[in-house]
Order: structure tokens, then C-alpha cells, then sequence
């Protein structure tokens, strides 16, 4: 029946190609494209943006470098009623647009519902898909596997023309698909979407030889010349061959994973290179992973296939490792690398055939990848990465806030450690709690006590118990979480019952929890069970022992996995450490001056440093990690604990020197530039350790975010939002200015109420708050737009570098200027400046400045909130911190600001007026954060200093959004 409706290939090209194509599109069953999925699911209200790209691979995203040769590419945007996605650049603008159309699918989970067939005809799209990718169109088509049909008519005699079955059943998402609905274990054997895409061919006598005892498919006729020679000559053109850097991952474990060169002639195909390199005859006996890492990644394990024979009698993964095994000895380390069967010697490489382009793509995968990938399947790992400081950074012992909080969160680094271990993402169950209620929470109780001790000291500083600010809301969560095998069997269960103010840290507190149990068993496997189940305890963690030792601890070598994640991780960690936590006093040689400011529980603290492997004696030294500024929640184990004590008695500017026993060899083999080097120092028979220098450059003390959200209700930022609020709609101000945005939560906030602003703008000097700001602010804006939300009407944001104290005049007349809790981080006479610059020259309608009331202190020092397990050192911290923040150079008392506020509206031409959040003006000692408003006496503004204040532009360009530009794209 397929034969009917596919001419047969004795037609000329021209008439084959429309024959096949429009076979294909009038084909109900087959599977649709995913631009057709999206239409059939959104219609009209799915908008494709295409714009030209000019250069990418400026970009810096080395993973994503692509080697073009046109001038042009194109990029897809696709805006859904639901979310926005942005393509990987094409030549082509369809290709474009069907990429974004399938990462839609992707993330809104819609995969293909509609491809319903029966097994008949499963088996017939099959067939079908077979034919059309061995017809003469498909060899031009931009798909990955095109590339590996020209190749395969590069090869040699023999095997020319031949394509390995492995190469069609992976590259091609179509294939997979059908084969899903064949034999549902196709999903994860690709053995198994290999013996049915023969099975196939074997059927379609028509178009498709399979070769002899070779797994891999022929055209029964031959291409005509004419379309093989110009893509040939074309792609030798290219390029000239090329050595590509891999590493061999051999099955003993006796032997090292090493790098390794490879030759790639273009007259080639990679894929026989590398067979030669594995010990196989050629490419169809080397079998292919699935991509490792990120999605956009090349990076695959290359491992001997087993004989053809044995793939034609199995039905699912486990029948097919009992044929293989009899091939070659499991290769543990590659198993435990890709999560599946990897037998004999593997090769790690990244290189193939991409949608981006018909170039052969390829990078150098080095050791350090190697390691990188491995420490990341460990939560303690993949943290480490994140933060990338494999030498430095460490799983933090709890979370505190999300403010305190750097590198990736728990709950996402707990849900990329379950798929890569193959088990359910965590599901997390949010319980509101309510404080009142007398049930027994430690965390609540906690809080509970807190609130009693401010209500006292409320009425002894005689503040009126009306300020209903103070103290808060008694509502809070807890929050639950379970990870569940494949097939829905409780594995694990975390039930801490401490509650959280907000679910969102309840929900990362209890990943953490989750993370660290499961860390400390990934790096150490071999811990006996009673032992990890009292640690589990103690996390409020409860294990199911059989499903848990069925996915990770089990040795039971009938086990659909056969080798657990624990028997893998053993193998792996041929640790040449270390038994880090010392028990004796631990003191380093502080260099430089004490300048007073040293970290203390709960404040983050920046840190410059570097790490060297050094040996006995420091005759060799090699560097293996550095960081300029390395921010991290000062006791909270954080940082690996040596590097925490030598910060505990440093201050700020001072350095230390100091040498630690190694950390396990794959972290540092993970960080290290040069392995060779690395590796050889580490085997050598001298004695290694690692020598650190770090200097503290910096402490923040959170009292006072930690303050503000404990005591204020709504916490004290989100007032000051409503303050902001409340002036932007008494004068209808359509443009505002933020000095000192921070990390923009004022900007943010601001788009959460409906305003007539239409620019939004925010200067300040620090970069990293500045990224934070862009960033926030770029997902809030584009997701009101995606979600046509009315509420806002904001056309265009800005960000900028600069100080505040300098003149740029395209900020010149702005409706509202805020600035708030600013000006207490400059010098006195700098915030005197920047009254006189901005009164002067920016000339807002209305400036509102806002900073903290010294007199207040007394309030919140004598009340400091504990949001943490018992810590004798907070009241220490509380009377030792003068001011509220260690970066505030001052603090205002009322009069002190009165007095400023008033001398500087009287010498611009401005009136004032004062407010504040936080406690009542009426009741001593007013205000927690003081506010004044200056307003501009108009009938004296001179409309034409605009024109006259050619300043030129003082501040550089960080960030913009435009709502017109991103409009004018869509048509
Ligand atoms: N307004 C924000 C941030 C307050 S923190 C909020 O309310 O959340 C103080 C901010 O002032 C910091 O981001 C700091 O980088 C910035 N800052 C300090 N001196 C500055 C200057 N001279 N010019 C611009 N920004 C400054
Ligand atoms: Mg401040």
C-alpha cells in the first residue's frame, strides 16, 4: 500500500520530489509539523516574529557556536497566549519558525496528543517516513540526518551510501515518535527503535535496502549523479578536515579516561573515525547516546553496537542486555555518565550534524567537560557549578531567604539531579498554616516568641499599638516534598515542619533538605544504610528502602537499571581525600589591616580568591580556580568549611594564605584548566594540597531586609512601592525615574499596579544590580505583554550605569524621581550633591527620597528578629551594628533629614513635604524609613534648560525595552 502512493523512483527527480512531499503533508496520520501542532492549538492568536540575525556566534556562548558562511540568519520569535519562545537562528525562515514552534511544544508539554495511530499504522508511517528520507528531496532538506546522507555517499566502496541504522533511529524525532506507539519500550531503548526501523525497511522493498549484516540501510537505486556531486564539491569546499578533541572513557577501570585526537577528513565520515578509534569495523557498529547536558548540546557517548543478530530478538531493555552483555564488559563509568547500558571502551565527544546549519559541527570536549558533567549529576555538585566555584562554593546547611541566597535555587537544582538519576520530578505540596493556633511548630513557636518580645518593647518605647505595620500577618507555610520512581512508587519524602513565611521558601527549604540527604549519599555510597536513614531522620526525611535501593543502592543484578546510581557513583570517586571536618581549632595568617567590619551569622560576605594545587613543600604549583568577587551567607556553610573559617577571622580587606586537604579528586579535575598537568601532580607519589588566598572585600549585613520583612507588614519595601504609587497617580505621571534602583524592586513592583506610567527608568552603580534589575525586568515586561495585560501601559524601560550625583540630561523633566533608602550609602556631602544635581538640573515634577530614621534603631535593634535556629551570636551582631546596614556611611535623625530636605527645597525652588512607612509620624520616635516630597513650583520652571543642558549623556547604557520596537518586529 505505501507503494501506491509513492511513486517509484524510476521517475525523474523533479516529479519524485513533489510526489513525496505532498504524500507526506496529505498523510492524516503522520505526525504533524510543530508549526501545525501550534496552529491547531492556538489558531490565530500564535504570532511568529522572524528577524534577521547578522553575527551570533559573537554571542559568547561557546556551546552554541555555529560555523556560518552566509551572511544572514534568521531567528523565530513565537508569541503564545500562554508564553514567548525565541528560536536558535536558521537560514531558513521556515526552519526558524518550526524550531520555536517545537520548543512551544516542548514547554507547554503538548506532545502531539493528537498522533493517535493503531499499530498497522504506526507500523505504515513508519515505512513511509523510512521512504521519504531515502528520496532525493530529503537529501537537500536542512534535518540533521541529511548530513550524514551526503556523508554516507562519501564513503568507500564497500560501504557507500550506507547509512547506519543508529544515525536514523536517533536523529530522527519522527521515527521515535512512531516507534513509541509500535512498542512503547522504544521510548527509552534506542536498540529497540533501531530493530524496528529495520523491521521496517525490511518491508519497504521499494525504496530502502538493508545491508547484509551491516546495521545500516542503502537506497536500493542510486542517487542520480547530478544531485550528488554539487552538495559533495560543496561541502569539501568548506573546509579542510579538522582534529577534533575527545575523550575516551575505557571499560576497565584500571585504565584513566584520557583525551584523544581525531582526524576528520571531509572526504569522510566522522562516524567511521571514530569506529576505528572505538575498535569496531565502521559506523555502523558504533551506537550513538542521546545528547548529554544541555538540550542544545552535541555532547554524546560513541560505544561498540552489538552484531546485528541481536538486535532482530528483543523486545525491551532488558532483554537486549542480556544479548549484549555477552559483547563486551559494561563500562561503568559511561553507564552512570548517560544513565544507561554503555558497553566497552566509550567516546565522549560532541560533534554531528546539527538543524542549524549543513556544516559538520564540532567542539573540543576536554577532560575538565568530562568531570564538569559528572560532579553535576551530585546536588553538591551542580551547585557548585552553578555558582562556578567547584573550590569554593558548597551546598549552604539551610535557606535562609531568598535574598541570602546565591547560585541555583534548590528546587531547580532538585529537579535537574531527578532527571538526570531518571526518577519523577519532586512534587511539592504547600500547607498554610496559621500561627495563631496553638499546634506545636518549632519554626512558628519561634516567631510566635519574637512577636510577644517586639509587642513589649513596642509599648515601653511607647509606640501606639495601632501601627498595625508592626509585626505582621500570622499566616504561614510549610510545605512538603516527594520524589516518586517512573512508575509512581515512593521513593523518598520530606515533611520538614518548620514554617515559612512565604511558600516559596518553604518550597526551597525543603529541596535543600532533599539535596543534602542526597548528597551526602552520592558522595559517599558506601555509608552503611542505618547510618544515611538517621542522617534522613534528621532531615525530616522518611525513605521507602525498596524503591529507594531499587533506583540508587540495590545490587540486585536483575534490576531493569543493573547497575544503581550508588554502585556507579563508588567507581567513580577514586578519592584521594580527605577527612574535612577537623575537629581542632583551624587558624590562618591574616595579612593587611583590621579595618573593624568582619562577617557575622546571617551577613554575606564577598570574597576574592584564588586556588592552587600545590605540592609538598610548594616546589610545583598549578592554578586551578579564581574568582573576583565571590559572594556568600556567612554561616551557613556555604563555602567548603576551611575557607569559611579562615573568612570568620579575617575583616574586610584583609588577606590570608592557607593550605587545605584535598577536596575529591573529580571536583578538582572538574575545575582544573589543565588536566594533564593536574592529573599528574595528583598521581605523582608527592603529597598534594591545595593552597587558597582570598581576601575579604566586602560584608553586607541582611539585618535590615531581615528586619523589614520580619516586622513590617506589608514588609517596609513594598510600602515605600505604595508611597510611589500613590504620588504617580495624584499627578498622573507618566514617566519616572529611579535613582539608586538597585536591583530594581521598586521598578518591578511598580508593574504590578495599574499606573499611567508609559517610561520607566533606573540609574545606578552597581553592575551586578543593575544585571539583576535587567533581567527581572525583562521577563515582568515581556510577560505582561504575552499576556496582553492592560494593567500596565509601560512602553519603554531603561536602565543605566552611572552615579547619581552626575548630570545626564536625557533624564532631564522626568514627571517623578524616587530615590529611595539611597542616599545613606554616599557620603554625606555626596548626598548633598546629588540634592543640588537633582533639583538643579534633572528638574522632576516630584523627587521623593526616602532613608532610614537613626531614631528608629532603638525599635528595631532591641527586636531583632530570629529567622534561624538558635544563634547566640544575633545580639552580639545587633548591639555591634551602629546603623542598620553596614554600607549606610550615615543615618538621619528626623531633624537632621528635616533639615536637609527643607535648606535644599528652599534653594531650588521647591516645596516639601514629609511622610514615611512604618510606624506613625504622631508616635515617637516616627517613622522606621523617613520620605520627603519635594515638589517643583512650575511657574518658575524654565521649560527651555532642557534644550540648554547639552551635558551630553553621562550614564552608559545598560538595558532597554521598547514596546514600539518589539511591536514594529511583529508586523
Ligand atoms: N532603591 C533600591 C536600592 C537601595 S540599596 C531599593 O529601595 O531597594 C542602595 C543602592 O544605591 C545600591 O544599589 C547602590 O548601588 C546604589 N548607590 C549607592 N551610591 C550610588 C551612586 N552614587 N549612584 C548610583 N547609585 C548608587
Ligand atoms: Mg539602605
Amino acid at each position: 500500500m505505501i507503494a501506491d502512493k509513492i511513486s517509484p523512483p524510476t521517475l525523474t527527480a523533479g516529479v519524485m520530489m513533489e510526489t513525496v512531499k505532498s504524500t507526506c503533508n496529505s498523510a492524516k496520520r503522520s505526525p504533524m509539523t510543530p508549526k501545525a501542532i501550534i496552529h491547531q492549538r492556538f489558531g490565530d492568536k500564535a504570532n511568529y516574529e522572524v528577524e534577521e540575525v547578522q553575527d551570533l556566534t559573537q554571542k559568547g556562548c561557546p556551546g552554541l557556536a555555529v560555523r556560518q558562511k552566509g551572511p544572514c540568519l534568521y531567528r523565530c520569535t513565537l508569541l503564545l497566549p500562554e508564553i514567548v519562545v525565541v528560536s536558535d537562528t536558521f537560514k531558513k525562515k521556515k526552519d526558524a519558525e518550526q524550531s520555536a514552534a517545537e520548543i512551544a511544544i516542548e514547554k507547554l508539554g503538548i506532545h502531539q496528543k493528537e498522533y493517535n495511530p493503531t499499530i498497522l499504522e504506526a507500523w505504515d508511517d513508519l515505512t513511509e517516513r523510512l521512504a521519504f528520507l531515502f528520496s532525493i528531496e530529503f537529501l537537500s532538506s536542512p534535518h540533521p540526518l541529511s548530513g550524514h546522507f551526503r556523508a554516507a555517499l562519501r564513503r568507500e566502496s564497500h560501504f557507500n551510501g550506507c547509512v547506519p541504522v543508529s544515525v536514523i533511529a536517533l536523529y530522527d524525532t519522527r521515527i521515535g515518535n512512531i516507534c513509541k506507539h509500535i512498542n512503547s519500550g522504544a521510548e527509552s531503548s534506542s536498540l529497540l527503535v533501531m530493530s524496528l526501523v529495520l523491521e521496517a525497511a525490511a518491508k519497504q522493498t521499494d525504496m530502502v535496502l538493508s545491508v547484509e549484516e551491516q546495521l545500516s540501510l542503502k537506497r536500493r537505486n542510486p542517487y542520480p549523479p547530478a544531485i550528488i556531486q554539487p552538495s559533495i564539491d560543496h561541502e569539501s569546499s568548506l573546509c579542510n578536515g579538522s582534529t577534533i578533541e575527545v575523550v575516551r572513557i575505557p571499560s576497565s577501570r584500571d585504565k584513566d579516561v584520557q583525551m584523544l585526537k581525531l582526524n576528520i577528513a571531509v572526504t569522510g565520515y566522522y562516524l567511521d573515525v571514530i569506529a576505528q578509534e572505538l575498535g569496531v569495523c565502521e559506523a555502523s557498529n558504533v551506537l550513538i547516546s542521546r545528547t548529554i547536558g544541555k538540550a542544545s548540546s552535541e555532547l554524546r557517548i560513541y560505544s561498540p553496537a552489538p552484531p546485528k543478530r541481536h538486535l532482530w530478538y528483543h523486545s525491551s531493555e532488558r532483554d537486549a542486555k542480556h544479548h549484549i552483555h555477552l559483547e563486551g564488559s559494561l563500562n561503568e563509568r559511561a553507564s552512570y555518565f548517560i544513565g544507561q547500558f554503555v558497553y566497552g571502551d566509550a567516546i565522549l565527544a560532541s560533534i554531528g550534524y546539527t538543524w542549524k546549519s549543513t556544516d559538520l559541527f564540532h567542539e573540543a570536549v576536554s577532560l575538565r567537560t568530562y568531570y564538569r558533567i559528572l560532579v553535576n549529576k551530585m546536588p553538591n555538585g551542580a551547585y557548585k557549578i552553578s555558582r562556578d566555584a567547584l573550590l569554593a562554593a558548597k551546598l549552604p546547611l539551610a535557606f535562609t531567604t531568598r535574598s541570602n541566597w546565591r547560585g541555583s535555587l534548590p528546587r531547580d537544582v532538585l529537579c535537574s539531579i531527578c532527571r538526570f538519576h531518571h526518577v519523577s520530578e519532586p512534587v511539592f505540596s504547600v500547607q498554610l498554616i496559621s500561627l495563631d493556633s496553638s499546634q506545636d511548630l518549632p519554626g512558628s513557636h519561634k516567631k510566635m516568641k519574637v512577636m510577644e518580645t517586639d509587642r513589649e518593647e513596642e509599648s515601653e518605647a511607647g509606640v501606639a499599638a495601632s501601627c498595625g505595620d508592626l509585626v505582621g500577618s500570622t499566616e504561614a507555610f510549610t510545605c512538603e516534598v516527594k520524589i516518586c520512581t517512573k512508575n509512581q512508587e515512593l521513593i523518598l519524602q520530606c515533611s520538614p515542619r518548620k514554617a515559612y513565611r512565604k511558600q516559596i521558601d518553604a518550597i526551597q527549604s525543603a529541596a535543600l533538605k532533599v539535596l543534602s540527604w542526597l548528597d551526602i549519599f552520592l558522595e559517599k555510597p558506601d555509608t552503611p544504610f542505618e547510618k544515611l536513614n538517621a542522617i534522613a531522620e534528621k532531615l525530616d526525611i522518611h525513605l521507602s528502602l525498596r524503591y529507594f535501593s531499587n533506583e540508587f543502592a540495590s545490587s540486585d543484578s536483575d534490576h531493569k537499571c543493573g547497575i544503581t546510581i550508588a554502585q556507579a557513583r563508588k567507581l567513580i570517586n577514586y578519592s584521594c581525600s580527605s577527612d574535612v571536618g577537623k575537629d581542632e581549632p583551624y587558624f590562618v595568617v591574616v595579612g593587611g589591616q583590621n579595618s573593624g567590619v568582619t562577617p557575622s551569622n546571617g551577613s554575606l560576605a564577598s570574597v576574592c580568591y584564588s586556588v592552587s594545587l600545590v605540592t609538598d613543600g610548594d616546589s610545583l604549583k598549578e592554578h586551578l580556580e579564581s574568582c573576583e568577587e565571590f559572594e556568600f551567607e556567612f554561616g551557613n556553610e556555604a563555602v567548603l568549611p576551611d575557607l569559611e573559617a579562615a573568612v570568620a577571622q579575617m575583616a574586610v580587606g584583609q588577606s590570608s594564605n592557607f593550605q587545605t586537604e584535598l577536596v575529591p579528586c573529580e571536583f578538582i579535575l572538574a575545575a582544573a584548566g589543565d588536566s594533564a598537568v593536574t592529573l599528574s601532580l595528583l598521581s605523582s607519589a608527592r603529597s598534594c594540597k591545595l593552597e587558597y588566598n582570598v581576601t575579604l572585600l566586602r560584608v553586607t549585613e541582611p539585618l535590615e531586609e531581615r528586619m523589614e520583612q520580619a516586622l513590617f507588614s506589608p514588609p517596609l519595601s513594598k510600602q515605600r512601592v505604595e508611597f510611589a504609587v500613590q504620588h504617580i497617580k495624584n499627578v498622573s505621571a507618566s514617566s519616572l525615574v529611579d535613582f539608586g534602583c538597585g536591583s530594581g524592586s521598586l521598578l518591578d513592583s511598580l508593574l504590578l499596579y495599574p499606573t499611567s506610567l508609559e517610561k520607566i527608568v533606573g540609574v545606578d552603580i552597581s553592575q551586578r544590580s543593575l544585571a539583576r534589575a535587567a533581567r527581572s525586568l525583562h521577563t515582568k515586561l515581556n510577560s505582561l505583554l504575552d499576556a496582553k495585560d492592560t494593567s500596565s501601559v509601560i512602553k519603554s524601560a531603561v536602565l543605566y550605569d552611572g552615579s547619581i550625583t552626575a548630570y545626564d540630561s536625557r533624564l532631564h523633566g522626568f514627571d517623578i524621581a524616587t530615590c529611595l533608602e539611597v542616599i545613606e550609602h554616599m557620603e554625606e556631602k555626596d548626598a548633598c550633591l546629588f540634592g543640588d544635581v537633582v533639583l538643579s538640573s534633572f528638574c522632576p515634577k516630584i523627587l521623593i527620597v526616602s532613608t532610614p530614621n537613626y531614631e528608629y534603631n532603638v525599635i528595631l535593634q532591641g527586636s531583632t528578629p530570629q529567622s534561624q535556629e538558635e544563634d547566640p551570636d544575633e545580639e552580639k551582631q545587633a548591639q555591634s551594628c551602629k546603623f542598620r546596614n553596614h554600607d549606610h556611611k550615615f543615618e538621619w535623625t528626623r531633624s537632621q533629614f528635616n533639615q536637609w530636605a527643607s535648606d535644599l527645597a528652599a534653594k531650588h525652588n521647591y516645596s516639601v513635604a514629609f511622610s514615611g512607612v512604618g510606624g506613625s509620624a504622631d508616635t515617637e520616635p516616627g517613622f522606621a524609613s523617613q520620605i520627603a516630597i519635594f515638589k517643583r513650583y512650575d511657574d518658575d520652571y524654565d521649560h527651555d534648560l532642557e534644550a540648554q543642558m547639552e551635558f551630553g549623556h553621562q550614564y552608559a547604557d545598560v538595558w532597554e525595552w521598547n514596546i514600539e520596537d518589539l511591536l514594529s518586529k511583529k508586523e
